[in-house]
Parts: structure tokens; C-alpha cells; sequence
């Protein structure tokens, strides 16, 4: 495998995208950035300060208050650890609007972009080989039914909500995320689409390395 190279995986919500990316990254032994907690450090920083969806917003100024920085697989807002809050229920309900803004992902991409620039990385998100590496060298889209992407998530513990209320806002938050008109989340044409429905975290590791090495024998 070639030094300094990038893996791009996108897919819509609960597709397992960060449970397998953090574990694929621990496998290779290279950088792992999870870019939809940018995008939800974001939207916390939005509700703190009462910015909202109709305000006119100087983002010059706004962004310049934003610091994201991450260490040991945490994240921290203007230094404070935010890794757990950013889970809730209001930041995952204003996240698509706030990462609809087209600002707001110019900012983040810029970021994206430099954080990874010098070594290794797996970025999971929804706009990764579209936008922020479209010349990465491996690109996968992970998907799975909306069912089992509910399930994966009602296992995981989420908060007072039955499996149909998740899956109802799973295929909201889809439906935002791809129909928005900056970076909308969509499959590059040249990723590999993996369908995990049926599969389990190993399984779909053990298929993402296959298509790698299969990738670099060409
Ligand atoms: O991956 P996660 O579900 O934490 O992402 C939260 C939200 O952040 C997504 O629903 C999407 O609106 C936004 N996002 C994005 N582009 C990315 C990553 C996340 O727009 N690259």
C-alpha cells in the first residue's frame, strides 16, 4: 500500500460508517477523522450562541470564535470536551439544516483538508469523495435499510425512542442530506458501494480491505 493515502467513506446516517472507519483505522495504523461531529460541534456552537436558521449571520466573525480540535478519539470545542453532548437529541435534529449552510461546510472542509494533509487518514462523512478528497485513493459508500440502520442505533442505546421513531428520522435526516444543494450526500461515481445490511463490522472490514488490495494490484 502507498504511503500517505486517503480513504473516503460516506453513506447516509447509522450505516455503520464510524464504528468500522474508527476500527479500520486502528487495523492499518493510520489517522481516523469523523467528520460529521465537525459538523455537529458546529451546530452545538450555533444553539449556545442562539444563532439561528432566518438570522443573518456574519460567519467571518462566527467562525473565528470556532476552534475544533481533536485528541485521543475525542473532540473538543474551544477546549472543552463536547464528544458525548454532541450525541444528543437536539444537536442530531439541527444538524442537517446547520451543515446545509454553505459556509459552514467551506469552513469545514478547509479544515477536513488540513488536518489530513500530511498522513495517512480514513474521513467518514457524506461529502468525502465528492467534495473534500475526490481524488482519494480508496473510496467506499456504505449503506444499509433504513431498518437495520434503526436497529443498529436502538442497540446502541438511543434515548427513549422505539425503532420505527428512529428509522422515521433516519430517513429524514437522508432525505435532507441529499437533497440540500451544497454537497448533497450522494455515491462518487468511482466509489465502491458496500451494502452492510447483512453484514457484520468484521465482515465489512474484512470486504473494505479486500476491494483496497484488489485496488492496488491494478
Ligand atoms: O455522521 P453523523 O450522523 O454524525 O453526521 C451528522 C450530520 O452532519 C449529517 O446528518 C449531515 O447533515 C452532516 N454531515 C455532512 N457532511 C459530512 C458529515 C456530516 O453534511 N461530511
Amino acid at each position: 500500500m502507498k504511503d500517505n493515502y486517503i480513504i473516503a467513506i460516506d453513506g447516509p446516517s447509522g450505516s455503520g460508517k464510524s464504528t468500522i472507519s474508527k476500527k479500520l483505522a486502528e487495523k492499518l495504523n493510520i489517522e481516523y477523522l469523523n467528520t460529521g461531529s465537525m459538523y455537529r460541534a458546529v451546530t452545538k456552537y450555533f444553539l449556545d450562541n442562539d444563532i439561528k436558521k432566518t438570522d443573518h449571520i456574519d460567519f467571518s466573525k462566527v467562525f473565528c470564535k470556532i476552534k475544533i480540535k481533536f485528541d485521543n478519539n475525542r473532540i473538543y470545542l474551544n477546549d472543552k470536551d463536547i464528544t458525548d453532548e454532541i450525541r444528543n437529541d437536539m444537536i442530531t435534529k439541527n444538524v442537517s439544516w446547520v451543515s446545509s449552510i454553505r459556509e459552514v461546510r467551506e469552513f469545514l472542509v478547509d479544515s477536513q483538508r488540513q488536518i489530513a494533509k500530511d498522513s495517512s487518514f480514513i474521513l467518514d462523512g457524506r461529502d468525502i469523495a465528492t467534495v473534500v478528497f475526490p481524488d482519494a485513493r480508496y473510496k467506499f459508500y456504505l449503506t444499509a435499510s433504513p431498518r437495520v440502520r434503526a436497529q443498529r442505533r436502538f442497540d446502541q442505546g438511543e434515548l427513549d425512542k422505539s425503532i420505527d421513531e428512529i428509522e422515521k428520522d433516519i430517513i429524514k435526516r437522508d432525505e435532507y442530506d441529499s437533497t440540500r444543494a451544497y454537497s448533497p450526500l450522494k455515491k462518487a461515481k468511482d466509489a465502491i458501494e458496500i451494502d452492510s445490511s447483512k453484514l457484520t463490522i468484521d465482515q465489512t472490514i474484512a470486504l473494505i480491505i479486500k476491494k483496497m488490495e484488489e485496488k492496488d494490484a491494478l
